[in-house]
């Protein structure tokens, strides 16, 4: 009987509305890239637009030797699977891609899951007990939460990015019998970079496992595109690396779960996102198969975002916004100010270029920003009408070359 929970639903979306918090969504005729056409409620009809807000990294999403693996893939393998792995839903293209994986990541093995979302969620309840202990980053994405809630295991919120507070958490810890610290390698807000550098000599200090969720790093970041355990230089003393196909990797669906022997094959006898759910899907590893021997063989796609990430960090710095420090191609402008996120993008995205603006709670309060995300598959010209609408915009909001606290005195907080 769908009875008072109806009208308890109007009510909370309502609240969600006039809260500023709904989530719209926008219909994109055609295929993900840097030039789309977007159909957004608001606006009808449609606009053309340069995309800055995918986690098309490495501009494969519609890559044409992409699409001619997934096609490949299609005839050769079919189109599903119609089981879980252990059943009869493993082919060879699945084992090739975990190997292809391992040996792209450093690592001694890998397993598929349907996404990132499962690897995290089948990951922690397998090894950590009620007698354990799980050391996470504050500010951690929310497939790690939720799978730390899975596990019984002492969970310990560790302040972001603050070593002396690890140190801390993991000395209290010292008395459980296994202690992993977990972490985003890239945070999806900031564009910050784990330091997995003082992670691991902490870890190694407190005989600690490491786990990080490469998402946002996997396939371009450090110099041959392996991720942060690179970037750092830790390659071989990260234990686990969970990520998704779904960002630079091509961008379909799909995640991974790499790492130690034994844990990868107990992850097959244990994890239950893994044995309880259907095998990803012939065409998308056949394509990931493509997509990891393309990164294997050359650096240019990552060397082309690095490129454009310093041109657009660097123009928008010599014109005068806030932008967050660092290497990674997702740039937050800080406005500070949620309306005025909100005013810019909206303004942009007529101008032609497609950002969001984040306010709170996505990000903390009094830090709202636009996001921009960048891409191999944006070319220069892109780049410079990005840069071109954003000076204009700036300057119809007078926020060119303001402090902070400029910024807050004209618009509030
Ligand atoms: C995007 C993302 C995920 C989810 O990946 P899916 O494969 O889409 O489920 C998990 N963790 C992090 C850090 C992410 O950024």
């Amino acid at each position: 009987m769908y009875g008072k929970i109806k009208d308890d639903l109007i009510t909370d979306l309502s609240e969600v509305r006039d809260a500023g918090l709904y989530k719209e969504e926008r219909y994109i005729h055609g295929p993900q890239g840097a030039d789309i056409n977007v159909e957004y409620p608001e606006s009808a009809p449609t606009e053309d637009v340069i995309n800055f807000c995918a986690n098309n990294y490495l501009g494969l999403s519609s890559h044409a030797s992409v699409l001619e693996a997934a096609q490949k893939g299609l005839d050769s393998h079919g189109y599903g699977m119609s089981s879980v792995r252990f059943i009869c839903g493993t082919q060879d293209i699945h084992r090739e891609l975990e190997q292809k994986i391992a040996k792209f990541l450093g690592t001694d093995d890998t397993i598929l899951y349907s996404s990132c979302f499962d690897a995290n969620g089948g990951l922690f309840e397998v090894f950590m007990k009620g007698e354990d202990a799980i050391l996470t980053d504050a500010l951690n994405h929310a497939s790690i939460i939720d799978g730390i809630r899975l596990s019984k295991a002492k969970r310990y919120i560790v302040k972001h990015d603050d070593m002396n507070d690890l140190e801390e958490k993991l000395k209290d810890a010292q008395s459980c019998r296994y202690r992993m610290v977990c972490t985003d390698g890239a945070f999806s807000m900031d564009g910050t970079i784990a330091r997995l550098d003082k992670i691991c000599d902490l870890a190694e200090k407190y005989d600690t496992m490491v786990m990080i969720d490469d998402s946002h790093c996997t396939g371009f970041l450090g110099k041959t595109g392996r991720g942060t355990h690179e970037y750092r230089d830790v390659m071989g003393r990260i234990d686990i690396i969970t990520s998704t196909l779904g960002k630079a990797m091509g961008g379909a669906s799909g995640g991974f779960t790499s790492g130690r022997k034994e844990m990868i094959e107990m992850l097959r006898q244990r994890s239950r996102p893994y044995l309880f759910s259907n095998s990803v899907a012939p065409v998308v590893v056949r394509a990931a198969i493509q997509v990891v021997d393309m990164l294997s063989e050359t650096t240019e796609l990552r060397d082309k975002l690095e490129s454009n990430t310093k041109y657009f960090r660097d123009e928008m710095t010599e014109n005068g916004f806030e932008i967050t420090p660092g290497d990674h191609p997702i740039v937050p402008i800080m406005l500070y100010n949620a309306k005025l996120a909100q005013d810019i993008a909206r303004d942009l995205y007529y101008e032609g270029i497609y950002v969001i603006g984040f306010f709170y709670p996505v990000v903390g309060k009094g830090l709202a920003r636009i996001r921009v995300q960048l891409s191999a598959g944006h070319e220069k010209e892109h780049l410079d009408k990005a840069i071109t609408a954003f000076k204009k915009i700036g300057e119809k909001y007078d926020i060119l070359g303001k402090t902070k606290d400029e910024i807050i005195s004209k618009y509030g907080e």
